[in-house]
């Protein structure tokens, strides 16, 4: 049998028992996303079959020239959507392209200066678990006491610690971040600012959040959050950012995303970012992200009027974090309960958490995937009420079956792939 179904029952099953989870859960997990039919097709693709080592036209491999194709029309369209005058779309994922910017730009034993992970920044911004914080001096800024970054704070760890390199980035913050004011930071010390835009990317491309693209020597992001495409990375960069160190950037990203550490690219997963790239330049995605950032207000307005403190104070992009210090539900209690109702969140740390990683006081809430499905604000304000009365209630089975038949019935109304 040729296709898996007829094959391979089990993994059948499961592929199957995975779609329909996606159709009858809510999904809010704030970096994930449905990716279009034509994402999906691409991914799927003979491209699959291809060896392309090298770049476009300049490969190690015989037969290239319909993945060439495929691999320029990737970069010239993500350049189009940021604003770069140089694009990488070669990345396996968004840490393998923050690996290619520190193995780049850096070496061994320099110091960087990013956001902690207890605070809002990624593994790959410096944690100790990582090799961002085992191959580097990684230095950490966080927020104050109201959630916010604290611009003076970073700029006086910066004058101290001389940091070569400023990562600002994160994946669980809710404000706008000042790219200018980062980029004045990475100046005052001869540093290279470099920004991680993973989890806004689809906004920015949009327009409904500030673009880093100027004001940051290398920009990197995933492009399976906001930006709706395939699991991938990307890492960019334009002349206004980079400067007169440009040039020497770009050959060096160039030279250590391949040969230096990945081999073969993914063919199919590059004519799928092409594919997404070009989705998000249509109008509708414009709309898509307007709609993403009033649904997460409309949510968090909705859970602070519930009697919920979200850290700092609302959300400005497709995120917020449910401050539960002091609450006597953790963040792997409430996370469980919703599962049971059928609405997917992680728990998340919040700062100056006193339960541990794997416990936490907060939950990490994004509007990406239902607004893709085509929830609206009201949709959102019922899902926002649901997920605090399970909150209120996390070990009432009545409560949670109630709000499972809520949610069930809200999936219903809006299918994912029909
Ligand atoms: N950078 C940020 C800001 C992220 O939030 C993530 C993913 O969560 C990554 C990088 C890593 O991306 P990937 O999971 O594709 O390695």
């Amino acid at each position: 049998d040729a296709r898996i179904e007829g094959y391979d029952p089990e993994l059948a099953a499961a592929i199957a028992c995975e779609a329909q989870r996606q159709e009858d859960h809510v999904e809010l997990i704030a970096s994930e996303n449905y990716a279009s039919p034509r994402v999906l097709e691409a991914q799927g693709s003979v491209l699959t079959n291809k060896y392309a080592e090298g770049y476009p036209h300049k490969r190690y491999y015989g037969g290239c020239e319909f993945v060439d194709i495929a691999e320029q029309l990737a970069i010239d369209r993500v350049k189009q959507l940021f604003g770069a005058s140089y694009a990488n779309v070669q990345p396996h994922s968004g840490s393998q392209a923050n690996q290619a910017v520190y193995l780049a730009l850096l070496n061994p034993g320099d110091t960087i200066l990013g956001m902690s992970l207890a605070h809002g920044g990624h593994l790959t911004h410096g944690a100790k678990v990582n090799v961002s914080g085992k191959l580097f001096n990684a230095i950490q800024y966080g927020v104050n006491d109201q959630g916010l970054i604290d611009y003076d704070e970073v700029e006086r760890l910066a004058l101290e610690h001389k940091p070569k390199m400023v990562v600002a980035g994160f994946s669980a913050y809710s404000q706008k971040i000042d790219w200018a004011r980062f980029r004045a930071i990475a100046d005052k010390v001869g540093a290279i600012l470099f920004v991680d835009m993973a989890h806004v990317a689809g906004l920015v491309a949009a327009g409904v959040y500030p673009n880093p693209i100027e004001h940051a020597h290398v920009v990197t992001s995933t492009t399976h959050k906001t930006l709706r495409g395939p699991r991938g990375g990307i890492i960019l960069s334009s002349r206004q950012g980079s400067g007169e160190m440009g040039e020497e950037i770009e050959k060096k990203l160039q030279s250590i995303v391949f040969p230096g550490i990945q081999g073969g690219p993914l063919m199919h997963v590059i004519a799928a970012k092409a594919v997404a790239f070009k989705e998000a330049l249509e109008p509708e995605f414009t709309a898509y992200q307007q709609q993403v950032v009033k649904n997460a207000q409309a949510m968090a307005k909705t859970i602070i009027a519930r009697g919920y403190k979200i850290v700092s104070g609302g959300t400005e992009n497709h995120l917020m974090l449910v401050d539960m210090i002091g609450k006597e539900v953790s963040g792997k209690d409430a996370e469980e309960a919703l599962g049971k109702a059928h609405i997917t969140v992680n728990k998340n740390s919040v700062p100056n958490d006193p339960r541990k990683p794997f416990v936490t006081s907060g939950l990490r809430i994004g509007t990406p995937a239902v607004t893709t499905r085509g929830y609206g604000e009201q949709d959102c304000v019922d899902l926002a009420n649901w997920i605090c009365d399970v909150l209120d209630n996390p070990k009432d089975e009545a409560v949670i079956a109630r709000v499972r038949e809520n949610v069930t019935a809200q999936c219903r109304r809006y299918p994912v792939y029909g």
